[in-house]
């Protein structure tokens, strides 16, 4: 797909920072640099007693009590602190002895048996080191990471804006689901559905069109209309050769198709270009066409737009629980199961791979990928695309 990324700019950085309860799944437009140590103290790791290893087993007279969030005195030599969780170490103690390797008589501990110096605090900077680089720019933000940044104070983020995606669907036989029982030769509208969770999921804007007619002119307006709503406009259906496809041919007349048609199974009738100046993907109509080239082609082309630096499906590889009968002329991409069976990775193909089979896609968790020209025989090496990503 060397062509449809080949000049995508990353969006502009936004300016107005966003708040931290706000930036999941969004992208980082600057590096991030650390400002502080975590932990901020050394602290220590067990509820017990803070001692000077070189006390050895006491008897220490427990002079101070240290809980989470107060700060003890410096301890002197044959004494020792009681101390919990993540409450810092005092200065002159070196370990942590925890309570269950403790007996208390008193006023005074006596260990169970002799602790190391070091042995359960947690040092000062184990988590992150102050300065140190965090995330750099590109990053788009995990749950865990909005926790490691909060660890760090951030309240607020400089973040990318959100891109916005123009979504259509094209086609005569469409109903939307809710609308009424449907006649013979009418289908509900699925790929709008699977399009807008696709584009959701990447923390995309998503302006929705609807249902498009198969007219020149309806097909143009909506085109039109999309463009100017959005970052990109992606439609699906209309794009193969048939009278009632008129996708291909407004995209020429109100911009430029710069690519048309992939040696990819399914999805062979994409096409690519720009209507006016907002780039545009005609996805297929076939449902199990629209999930792969939005897999393969769109969502690495939004990546890039979006500033992410960082994010391909991982690819591994898995023995084949199938076998092809001839060579395609294709890349074809199936829709298995990916399961481990004897400590193997076996990909497992839905039993039936039709582009119009949504259901494939729906009960797969990879795509398989078989290069033109190649047949498999059981057992064979097979590169899986892992779907858990998207
Ligand atoms: P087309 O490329 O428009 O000829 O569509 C190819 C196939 O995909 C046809 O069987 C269409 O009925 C079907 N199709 C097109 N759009 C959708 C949609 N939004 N939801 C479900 N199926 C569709
Ligand atoms: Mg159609």
């Amino acid at each position: 797909m060397p062509l449809i990324l080949a000049d995508v700019k990353p969006l502009p950085a936004e300016h107005r920072p966003g708040i931290l309860t706000e930036a999941l799944g969004r992208v980082l437009a600057e590096d991030l640099i650390a400002p502080l140590a975590v932990p901020g103290d050394d602290n220590s790791a067990m509820d017990g007693y803070a001692v000077n290893s070189a006390d050895g087993t006491g008897p220490l007279l427990v002079t101070q009590r240290i809980t989470a969030g107060s700060c003890g005195s410096e301890l002197s030599s044959g004494t020792a602190a009681r101390i919990f969780t993540g409450a810092p170490i005092p200065a002159g103690a070196d370990a942590v002895v925890m309570q269950e390797n403790c007996v208390l008589d008193d006023q005074s501990v006596r260990l169970t048996k002799a602790v190391g110096c070091g042995e359960n605090i947690r040092r000062r900077g184990q988590d992150i080191a102050e300065g140190e680089v965090l995330f750099n720019a590109g990053r788009r933000l995990q749950a865990q990471d909005l926790g490691v940044l909060a660890s760090l104070g951030f309240a607020a983020v400089p973040l990318r804006r959100r891109l916005k995606a123009a979504i259509l669907s094209t086609g005569d036989e469409l109903v939307e689901p809710g609308e009424g029982p449907l006649r013979t030769g009418q289908i509900y509208n699925s790929n709008r559905y699977t399009l807008r969770g696709l584009l959701e999921r990447l923390g995309i804007e998503v302006v929705d069109l609807g249902m498009v007619k198969d007219t020149a002119k309806a097909t143009a307006q909506a085109l039109q209309r999309a463009a100017a709503m959005a970052d990109c406009v992606i439609s699906s259906g209309g794009v193969s050769v048939g009278e009632a496809d008129h996708v291909t041919a407004q995209v020429q007349k109100l911009g430029e198709l710069r690519l048309w048609k992939l040696r990819i199974k399914p999805g062979k009738p994409l096409a690519f270009g720009r209507v006016g100046e907002t780039p545009f993907f005609g996805l297929p109509g076939n449902p199990s066409a629209v999930f792969v080239t939005f897999c393969l082609v769109v969502r690495p082309w939004l990546l890039r737009r979006m500033g992410v630096t960082d994010e391909t499906l991982l690819r591994l590889p898995a023995s084949a629980d199938f076998q092809t009968k001839r060579a395609g002329t294709r890349e074809e991409y199936l829709r298995v199961r990916a399961v481990v069976e004897n400590g193997q990775l076996l990909a497992k193909p839905h039993h039936n791979q039709s582009s119009g089979v949504l259901s494939s896609v729906s009960r797969s968790n990879a795509l398989a990928i078989v290069p033109p020209g190649r047949t498999i025989e059981h057992g064979d090496r097979v590169e899986i695309l892992l779907l858990d990503q998207l």
